[in-house]
C-alpha cells in the first residue's frame, strides 16, 4: 500500500496502479478507523480493481471547535488497518494542502442538507460537500463507498455528484454495530462506561420505531419513549432516497451521537 500526503503524490500513485478499464473505488474517512470503515474498505476491495482511501479530519465540517480538537487521531494505527483491509493507496493530506491560503470558492448546499444535521450543525454539510468535491477531483473515482450510518450525508454527497455531473456511483454500506447494538463511531471512544450504557437507548429506540412502523403505530413516538433519559437534539422522520427514515441525534455524557433506520429496510441499519 502507498501512503501519500500530497495531491500530486496521490495522483501519481493512482496512475501507476490504474490501467484503462479499471474500476476505482474511493472511501473517504476522517480516520480513527473501526469495523464500520473496514467494511467499506473490504466492500470496495471486493468490487473494484483499485481501492483508494483518504483520512482527513476536515476542519471545514466542524461547527464546534472543541469537537475538532478532541476528534480522535491515530494515523499509524489507521495506516495498518487500511493496509490489512486491502487498500491500495492511502491519501492523508495536510489541511493546508486541501485549503491553501488564497482559496476563494465555497459551496453552499440546500435541499437534503437542510434540516436535521444541517439545522443543528450550521455549515457542516457545506464543509462536507466542499471536501468531497475536492477529494473527488483529486482521486477521480468511479464509485464512492459511504456508510448508511450517516444517511443525510449520503443524500448530500449524492446531490453534489449529480449537480456537478461527476458521474460517480454511490454505494451505501449498511451500518456496522458493536455487539451491544451501538453504531460504531470514531466518537464512541469518548464515551464513559456509564454514558455508553445510556447511549444504548438509541439502538433500542430505532428497534422500537421499526416495530411501531410495522404495526401501523407512530414510529417517532415509539422512539421518543425509548430514548427517555437521553438528551435528544432531534427524533424525526426524514424522507431519504431509501424512503422514510427515522433519524436520531442525541447526547450521552456530552458526546453527540447520530443514528438512523430506513423504516422499510431495517437491515440497512444493521437491525433485523
Ligand atoms: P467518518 O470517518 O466518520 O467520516 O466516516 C467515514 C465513512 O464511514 C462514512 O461514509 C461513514 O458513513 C462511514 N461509517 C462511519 N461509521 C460507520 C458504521 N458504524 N457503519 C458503516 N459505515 C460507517
Amino acid at each position: 500500500m502507498n501512503i501519500v500526503g500530497g495531491i500530486e503524490g496521490v495522483r501519481a500513485a493512482i496512475s501507476r496502479r490504474r490501467t484503462p478499464g479499471d474500476r476505482l473505488g474511493f472511501v473517504p474517512t476522517m480516520g480513527a478507523l473501526h469495523e464500520g470503515h473496514v467494511t467499506l474498505f473490504r466492500t470496495a476491495r471486493e468490487e473494484c480493481d483499485v481501492v483508494v482511501a483518504s483520512i482527513f479530519v476536515n476542519p471545514r465540517q466542524f461547527n464546534d471547535p472543541r469537537d475538532l480538537t478532541s476528534y480522535p487521531r491515530r494515523p499509524a494505527q489507521d495506516a495498518a488497518v487500511t493496509a490489512a483491509a486491502g487498500v491500495d493507496v492511502l491519501f492523508m493530506p495536510r489541511a493546508d494542502e486541501i485549503y491553501p491560503d488564497g482559496r476563494v470558492t465555497d459551496l453552499h448546499v440546500g435541499g437534503p442538507a437542510l434540516g436535521f444535521e444541517g439545522a443543528h450543525r450550521p455549515g457542516h454539510f457545506d464543509g462536507v460537500a466542499l471536501v468531497c468535491l475536492k477529494l473527488f477531483n483529486i482521486v477521480r473515482p468511479d464509485v464512492v463507498y459511504l456508510g448508511q450510518k450517516d444517511a443525510q450525508q449520503v443524500e448530500v454527497i449524492a446531490a453534489v455528484i449529480s449537480d456537478f455531473d461527476l458521474g460517480i456511483d454511490v454505494r451505501v454500506v449498511p451500518t456496522v454495530r458493536d455487539e451491544d447494538g451501538l453504531a460504531m463511531s470514531s466518537r464512541n471512544v469518548r464515551l464513559s462506561p456509564d454514558a455508553r450504557h445510556r447511549a444504548l437507548a438509541i439502538p433500542r429506540a430505532l428497534r422500537a420505531a421499526v416495530g411501531a412502523h410495522r404495526d401501523g403505530q407512530d414510529p417517532v413516538a415509539a422512539a421518543r419513549a425509548a430514548l427517555d433519559g437521553l438528551e435528544t437534539e432531534y427524533v424525526d422522520i426524514a424522507r431519504f432516497r431509501t424512503g422514510p427514515t427515522l433519524v436520531i441525534a442525541a447526547r450521552a455524557g456530552g458526546v453527540r451521537l447520530i443514528d438512523n433506520v430506513p423504516l422499510d429496510y431495517p437491515e440497512r441499519a444493521g437491525l433485523s
